[in-house]
C-alpha cells in the first residue's frame, strides 16, 4: 500500500516537474492540500512534513479536525460550496474562501468576518466549463461581482478558482485555463496574485498555464469514501 509520505513525495515531484516544463521558479506552485473526508490524523502527518495549507469542503467536518488541531499552525481554506446560513462561521474560522460566486454571500462573510481577524482572502470561482448546472460566475458577469467585491474591506479579493469539466490529453485541459487568464487580466485589476488551478488529474496543465495554488485531494490522501 502506498503512503501518505510516499504521495506526498509523488505530487511534490510532479508538481516541480511541471514547473521546470513551463519555465516557473521552483515553489512558484504552492500545494494545497485537500483534506475534505479524511482524518485530522492523516492532516497532522503531512503537516510533519511541511505542509501548512489545508482545505476543506464541509463547515462542521472542517470544525471539528481545527478543533482536534487546534495547536497546529494551519492556514485553512474553504472550497466547497457557501450556503447562506454557514457564512458566519466561516468567516470565523477560515482565512481563505475559494468558492465565491454571488455579492450576496461576499457581503454575509464581509459583514460577518470578526474585526480582529485580518480580512478574508477570496477566490472567484469561475465557471469555464459552459455547464449551466456547475457552480461559478460566468466569464460574462466576473468583471462586474470583482468590482463590487473590491468595496468590501474586511475582503481581500486574491484571484481566481475553476473546477473544468474533466478532459483527458494536456492540451484539452489547457484550454479552458487559457481562456480564464485572459479574462482575468482583462480586469486590469491590481493585487490579484493567485490562480487557483489544478486537482490531481490536471495540475500539469494547470501549472502550464499559470496556476500559482493547486488544489490535491485524491493524489495525495488516496481515494474519498465519498464524493
Ligand atoms: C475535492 C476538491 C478538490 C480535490 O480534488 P482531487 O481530484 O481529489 O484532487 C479540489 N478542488 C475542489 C473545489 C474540490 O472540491
Amino acid at each position: 500500500m502506498t503512503s501518505l509520505t510516499d504521495r506526498f513525495k509523488q505530487v511534490y515531484s510532479r508538481i516541480r516537474e511541471a514547473e521546470q516544463a513551463s519555465a516557473r521558479k521552483p515553489g512558484a506552485v504552492q500545494l494545497l492540500a485537500v483534506s475534505k473526508t479524511k482524518p485530522a490524523s492523516d492532516i497532522a502527518v503531512l503537516y510533519r512534513l511541511g505542509l501548512r495549507h489545508f482545505a476543506e469542503s464541509y463547515v462542521q467536518e472542517a470544525l471539528d479536525k481545527q478543533r482536534q488541531l487546534a495547536h497546529y499552525n494551519i492556514t485553512w481554506h474553504f472550497i466547497g460550496p457557501v450556503q447562506s446560513n454557514k457564512t458566519r462561521l466561516i468567516a470565523g474560522h477560515f482565512s481563505w474562501v475559494h468558492s465565491i460566486d454571488r455579492f450576496k454571500i461576499a457581503r454575509r462573510l464581509h459583514q460577518q468576518r470578526p474585526d480582529f481577524l485580518p480580512p478574508l482572502n477570496i477566490c472567484l470561482q469561475v465557471n469555464i466549463s459552459d455547464e449551466t448546472s456547475k457552480s461559478g460566475v460566468s466569464l460574462g458577469d466576473l468583471p462586474q461581482l470583482a468590482e463590487h467585491i473590491t468595496s468590501l474591506h474586511r475582503l481581500r479579493l486574491r484571484g481566481v478558482m475553476a473546477i473544468p469539466a474533466p478532459l483527458t490529453g494536456l492540451q484539452q485541459q489547457r484550454q479552458p485555463y487559457r481562456r480564464l487568464v485572459e479574462a482575468v487580466a482583462a480586469l486590469q485589476m491590481t493585487g490579484l496574485d493567485t490562480f487557483s488551478f489544478g486537482m490531481s488529474g490536471d495540475l500539469e496543465a494547470a501549472i502550464a498555464e499559470g496556476a500559482t495554488l493547486v488544489r490535491i485531494g485524491s493524489a495525495l490522501f488516496g481515494k474519498r469514501p465519498y464524493p
